[in-house]
């Protein structure tokens, strides 16, 4: 599991500006898709090559007039339970404020490692502006510029020094006898634990109980129809005895981190409430770390038809970026659709994991050239040569020609369309890169 960074400090330090240098990369992957919706307080970072998670407390702004200080002071003291380490972020330009010091009396009583971020420093480095930063009682305070990236590496060095993630041993096994690490997620109430509690209670399913699990990380393997599966620690579920029930807090680094683990992640949502904001963040999340995903719409038995159409193009609609995913209709109660389910998750994990030759992959690329040109830029027009499979899981297809800098996002979807037909790629996200031939 990714460790998690909580940014902390007063408004207008400079934590956003931090959370969107350390979070920026996977911005501009997802960038074209229309409709994602984000929550800024959560993402995937990477840097030196760490991967972590990054909480940004910032936004919930204090106004001491309206017990909103409180509310700040309460997503902060959340943060830092959840995270790994932390960072204190402070403005050097503005000097130490009354803030400040509230701030680190809070921190000094964390057993948490907390660093602190002397922001706003560039053309400062060792300046006599940092020294007041001492009082604080938090350590050495460490010059940064969020602004102008100054500093940071060191900086999530330091934080993550010792954080391991935590990798999953190898077992040795093929990759074909490896089980399928499925993580199931969706708002409290939307029926994980009655989904999960049909599954193991289904005859066609065997259930392996882990000797000595103790933690409450959840893990269950099991094995249907001949087939392997783990359950992978699962947000906001815990085991009691041999069934499980849910936990009243969600927690979104928990689903981040499920979503990081996950080989596929199956997203529920509730027909009785429709798309939420926070499944729409969920949806992101799953769209940012790239995994193949299946959306299962439960208690569809709860619903009338009418409700139904409606509530099927509202999805299409507010999860278009998560177009590829097969959408499922289910009830975990009645237990309806399960079996389409399961080939649908099976489906979507050979999907992210397809092997795409060369030589297919060029010829499909000439054919669908050979259908529709790209569009001339100028007096050049693109010329798209061959193709060839640049990664798995997600599946990356490298095109390589010339002029390819003209090539629009427009025909990026119609040679993605062609491709996704012909491999019949489905559930899993596919990445186009264009590189220029020499
Ligand atoms: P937050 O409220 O703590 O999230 O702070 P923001 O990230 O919104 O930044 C507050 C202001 O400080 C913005 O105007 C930023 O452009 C500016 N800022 C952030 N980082 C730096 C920096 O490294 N140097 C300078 N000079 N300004 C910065
Ligand atoms: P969790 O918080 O996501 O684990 O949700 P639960 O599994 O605890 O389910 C929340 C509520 O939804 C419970 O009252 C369930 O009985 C109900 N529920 C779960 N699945 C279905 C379903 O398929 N149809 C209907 N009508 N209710 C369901």
């Amino acid at each position: 599991m990714k460790p998690v960074i909580a940014l902390v400090g007063r408004p207008n330090v400079g934590k956003s500006t931090l959370f969107n240098r350390l979070t920026g990369r996977r911005d501009a992957i997802v960038a074209d898709y229309a409709g994602l919706t984000r929550d800024r307080h959560y993402g995937d970072g990477a840097l030196a090559g760490h991967e972590f998670i990054v909480i940004d407390t910032g936004g919930f702004e204090p106004d001491c007039t309206s017990g909103i200080f409180q509310e700040m002071a309460k997503q902060t003291r959340q943060a830092v339970a959840e995270a790994d380490a932390v960072i204190f972020v402070v403005d050097v330009r503005a000097g130490l404020s009354a803030q400040d010091h509230d701030i680190a009396r809070f921190l000094r009583t964390t057993s948490k490692r907390v660093l602190l971020a002397a922001n706003k420093a560039e053309g400062m480095k060792d300046g006599p502006q940092l020294a007041e930063f001492h009082e604080l009682g938090i350590g050495e305070p460490l010059a940064v510029s969020s602004a102008h990236g100054q500093g940071i590496r060191s900086l999530i060095e330091l934080a993550l020094e010792g954080l391991v993630p935590e990798v999953e041993e190898d077992d040795g096994l093929p990759e074909e006898e490896r089980p399928t690490r499925l993580a199931v997620c969706g708002r409290p109430n939307v029926g994980k634990s009655t989904l999960i509690n049909t599954w193991l209670g289904e005859e066609r399913l065997v259930a392996f109980d882990l000797p000595g699990t103790t933690r409450d990380a959840i893990e269950v393997p099991f094995e249907r129809n001949g087939r392997k599966y783990k359950l992978i620690d699962t947000a906001g579920l815990r085991r009691k005895g041999k069934v499980f029930e849910s936990i009243e807090k969600f927690s979104v680094v928990k689903t981040l981190q499920a979503i990081g683990d996950a080989n596929v992640v199956l997203l529920l949502i509730d027909a009785t409430e429709g798309v939420s904001d926070q499944d729409a963040h969920i949806a992101g999340y799953i769209l940012d770390a790239g995994r193949a995903v299946v959306i299962a719409i439960n208690k569809w038995d709860a619903i009338d038809e009418y409700q139904r159409q409606t509530l099927q193009r509202s999805i299409e609609q507010r999860l278009a970026f998560l177009k590829f995913a097969p959408i499922l209709h289910i009830s975990a109660k009645r237990r309806q659709g399960l079996g389409p389910l399961w080939s649908a998750i099976d489906e979507s994990w050979a999907s992210a994991k397809r092997k795409l030759p060369t030589p297919v992959l060029t010829r499909l690329l000439q054919e669908a050239v050979d259908f529709q040109q790209p569009k001339r830029a100028g007096i050049s027009r693109p010329k798209l040569r061959y193709a060839h499979q640049g990664g798995q899981n997600p599946p990356l297809i490298v095109i390589h020609g010339n002029a390819v800098e003209h090539i629009t996002d427009v025909y990026k979807r119609y040679l993605e369309s062609r491709f996704r037909e012909h491999f019949k790629l489905v559930g899993t996200p596919l990445r186009i890169e264009l590189r220029a031939s020499r």
